[in-house]
């Protein structure tokens, strides 16, 4: 048995279902493990979209070079098109590494020659085999210590199976169950002022009035997009349009607004705090979905940088 580490790379098309596909097919070769899928700038060759790479590891009774003939097989399964030199592609698999000897021949080299310089390969190959030869006698954590992240970021972690974890389900329940002890909270401790007009009831309303506003368009403009998970669903398109040109979130941003709004109208001090939090764990939730939301759209990371806030327009 020799085992093999597999670098698995797509730019073009359905990247996470190139990714998958090549994951199930590696999974008949004897797959034991498969790293985060991380997403990368492209590195040389012709102006293209970015990347998403992972490393799995084979456990396989196969010469390099048969290996290479099966990586070839899944890759034309997937469509790919061999045009200009690293230009964009369906799927990638290289061989990176293994615990044979090393091989050199006109069409195989193993440690792939430019492993130990690429953070997005060294990246997740520490995650599944930090000990991983990769050429000079270094080992991938060793190569990868002395490198700068080169825009390598990591997405997600469980990436084979559909993207449903109980990770958004805690986020939800948590979101609900705040919601409505906001609501409980400002019915309780809210008071409309008996003797006259307080000067904070002014921004208060407006401010709710906005976050509804934001809210209800950005809802209506999502349509049968919008679910309250962070996993976007199998037929989900982007949207980028109305509110989502002023803030990637705006629904929670409006909801948001709408509590602490409230609050601020009825001088209710525990509703501002618990809007807060509320904002907070909107926060954390929309970190997540972003993460998957670039793992299901190439798109996803020019948008994040054209549109830098999040819940509020011109402000966070
Ligand atoms: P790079 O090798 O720099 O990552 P690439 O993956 O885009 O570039 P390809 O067009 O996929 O390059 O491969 C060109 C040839 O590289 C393959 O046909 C194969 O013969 C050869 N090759 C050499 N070593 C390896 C390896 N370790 N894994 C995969 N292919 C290799
Ligand atoms: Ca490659
Ligand atoms: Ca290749």
């Amino acid at each position: 048995m020799t085992r093999y580490a597999i670098g698995l790379g797509s730019n073009l098309g359905d990247r996470l279902g190139h990714m998958r596909a090549g994951a199930m097919a590696l999974e008949e070769l004897g797959l034991t493990a498969f790293s985060a899928i991380y997403e990368t700038e492209p590195v040389g060759g012709p102006e293209q979209g970015p990347y998403l790479n992972a490393v799995a590891l084979l456990e396989a009774d196969l010469e390099p070079a048969e290996l290479l003939e099966h990586l070839h097989r899944i890759e034309a399964a997937e469509n790919r098109v061999r045009q200009e030199r690293w230009g964009a592609r369906t799927l990638d698999l290289d061989i990176i590494s293994s615990d044979g000897p090393a091989t050199d021949t006109a069409d195989l080299n193993v440690p792939h020659p430019r492993a130990g310089e690429r953070a997005f390969v060294l990246q997740p190959l520490v995650d599944v085999w930090p000990e991983a030869p990769v050429g000079a006698g270094q080992s991938a954590r060793e190569a990868l210590a002395g490198m700068s992240d080169q825009g390598v970021e990591r997405l997600v972690p469980d990436w084979v199976q559909p993207l449903r974890s109980w990770k958004g389900k805690v986020l939800v329940g948590a979101q609900m169950a705040l919601m409505a002890v906001i609501a409980l909270v400002l019915v309780l401790d809210g008071t409309l002022p008996t003797d006259g007009f307080r000067p904070v009831q002014v921004p208060g309303g407006l401010l709710a009035i906005a976050g509804a506003v934001l809210a209800v368009t950005a809802s209506r403009r999502l349509g049968p997009a919008m679910t309250p998970f962070p996993e976007p669903t199998d037929s989900a398109t982007l949207v980028l349009e109305g509110a989502y040109r002023y803030v990637r979130h705006p629904i929670y941003g409006g909801v948001g607004m709408f509590f602490l709004g409230v609050s601020l109208f009825l001088g209710s001090v525990s509703g501002m705090v618990l809007s807060a939090g509320l904002f907070l764990l909107f926060h954390i939730k929309s970190t997540y979905e972003e993460r998957l939301l670039r793992v299901s759209y190439s798109g996803y990371r020019d948008y994040r940088s054209a549109v830098p806030r999040r819940f509020v327009p011109f402000l966070f």
